[in-house]
C-alpha cells in the first residue's frame, strides 16, 4: 500500500516491537515480564467501592496524592516526583526534554530496544557502548564527551547490575551531562539510584508499576530526580497531554504502594522462583546469566534458542526472542508462578530427551 500522506520521518521509522500478547488463554506467557501474582487486593477492594460518577471529570493533571505517596515512599519531596503514563511515556518526554544536544547520546548496544526508537524519532544521535564478554556494563567506557547517558539498571535483557558505586563514580566524573538510570527491574534484587538523586544534579531515576507492582496494564511509571528536571519533564508533559494518567490508574496506584506487606511477599515468591529456575536450567546444560530481575536470559550449550523458542511455543509456552546478532542465541524467559517454571523445565526435559534420540 502506498504510505499517502506520511511525513517522511515517520516513513523512515522502526517502531519498538512489544512482546505479543496472545489472545489465547491457556498459553503460560513468559514473554514479557509481566507479573504472574495479581496486583494487591487492596487494589481490587478499591475498584470495587469506586464511584462512578467521578469519571465525569478529568482526572488531577499532576497526580498530587499519587505523587505524595511515592515521594513519602522514597523519602524525597513532592517536586521530587514526575507522573507518566507507563515508564515509556516518562522516557520519551526525558529523551524530548534532555536528550537532544549536539553531542550524541551513549547507551550500551544491547538494552532496552525502545531507547534507539526515541532517538529517532525525536532525531537524538545516539553512540551504543558494546557490553563486556560476560554481558555486564563496564560505566568506566562512558567517560567520553556526550549529550547524556541513559542505561538500564539492571539491565534488559540480560539481567545484570551495576553497583550503586559505580553509578556514583560516573555521577562524579560525569558532571556535564545527564544520566538516566531505568530502574525497571530494581525491586527485584539491585541497588536503586534514589538517594544519589538527592546528591547529584545530573542523575533521574525512572521506575514503573508494571513490573514489580504486577500493574502493566493500567500503565503508571514515574521519574525521580531533582526540581529542575521535574520541572523540564513536566513542561514537555504539558505540551503533549496534560491528563497522562487516568483517575483509576491514580488511584490503584497509591492503594499498591501503600501495601508494602504485599509487595515484599510477592517478591519473596519471585526471587525464591528464580532460584530455583536458575538452578534446574543450569541442570539442563543452559548458560544461565546471573539475574537481579524477573526474567533469566539463557542459552543452551548444544540447542539453537529459535528451536527452544519454536518447541515450548507448540507446547503452549511462550518467551521471548531477540534478533540483534550478538544475542541471536539466547532466550528471556520470565520469572512465572512456581507451577508455571515447573511445567517449563518438563517441557524443556522432554525436548531435550527427545533430541538425544
Ligand atoms: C518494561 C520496561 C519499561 C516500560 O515499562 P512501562 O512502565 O510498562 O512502560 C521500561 N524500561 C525497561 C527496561 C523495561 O523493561
Amino acid at each position: 500500500m502506498k504510505r499517502k500522506f506520511w511525513s517522511k520521518q515517520i516513513l523512515d521509522l522502526v517502531p519498538y516491537t512489544p512482546g505479543e500478547q496472545p489472545k489465547i488463554n491457556d498459553l503460560i506467557k513468559l514473554n514479557t515480564n509481566e507479573n504472574p501474582y495479581p496486583p494487591s487486593p487492596l487494589v481490587s477492594k478499591l475498584l470495587a467501592q469506586f464511584d462512578i460518577d467521578h469519571l465525569r471529570r478529568y482526572p488531577d493533571p499532576e497526580s498530587f496524592e499519587l505523587s505524595q505517596t511515592l515521594a513519602d515512599y522514597y523519602n524525597v519531596a513532592v517536586d521530587n516526583i514526575f507522573i507518566g503514563n507507563g515508564s515509556d511515556e516518562v522516557l520519551a518526554h526525558a529523551f524530548m526534554a534532555f536528550f537532544r544536544q549536539q553531542q550524541p547520546i551513549l547507551m550500551p548496544d544491547i538494552s532496552y530496544s525502545f531507547y534507539t526508537v526515541y532517538c529517532d524519532l525525536y532525531a537524538i544521535k545516539a553512540t551504543a557502548i558494546p557490553i563486556e564478554d560476560d554481558f555486564s556494563i563496564d560505566l568506566a567506557k562512558y567517560n567520553i564527551a556526550n549529550g547524556g547517558i541513559i542505561f538500564a539498571n539492571p539491565n534488559a535483557p540480560t539481567g545484570s547490575a551495576i553497583s550503586l558505586q559505580k553509578i556514583e563514580q560516573l555521577l562524579e566524573t560525569n558532571q556535564q551531562s545527564l544520566v538516566i538510570v531505568d530502574e525497571a527491574y530494581v525491586d527485584f534484587g539491585a541497588q536503586s539510584a534514589v538517594a544519589l538523586t538527592q546528591k547529584y544534579d545530573n542523575c533521574l531515576v525512572i521506575q514503573t508499576l508494571s513490573k514489580s507492582r504486577a500493574l502493566a496494564g493500567l500503565r503508571i511509571g514515574y521519574a525521580i530526580g531533582n526540581k529542575n528536571l521535574i520541572e523540564a519533564l513536566e513542561r514537555v508533559k504539558n505540551s503533549f497531554n496534560s491528563y497522562p494518567l487516568d483517575m483509576l490508574a491514580q488511584a490503584c496506584a497509591k492503594t499498591a504502594i501503600e501495601d508494602e506487606d504485599y509487595f515484599q511477599s510477592s517478591l519473596k515468591k519471585i526471587v525464591a522462583t528464580r532460584t530455583w529456575t536458575e538452578q534446574q536450567l543450569a541442570s539442563l546444560d543452559f548458560k544461565v546469566l546471573p539475574s537481579k530481575t524477573n526474567f533469566l536470559f539463557v542459552q543452551h550449550k548444544n540447542l539453537a534458542a529459535i528451536e527452544i523458542m519454536q518447541y515450548l511455543r507448540d507446547n503452549k509456552i511462550i518467551v521471548r526472542h531477540f534478533t540483534k546478532e550478538k544475542i541471536s542465541n539466547y532466550l528471556r524467559i520470565s520469572i512465572g508462578t512456581q507451577q508455571q517454571m515447573q511445567s517449563l523445565i518438563e517441557c524443556l526435559n522432554t525436548l531435550l530427551r527427545e533430541e538425544e534420540k
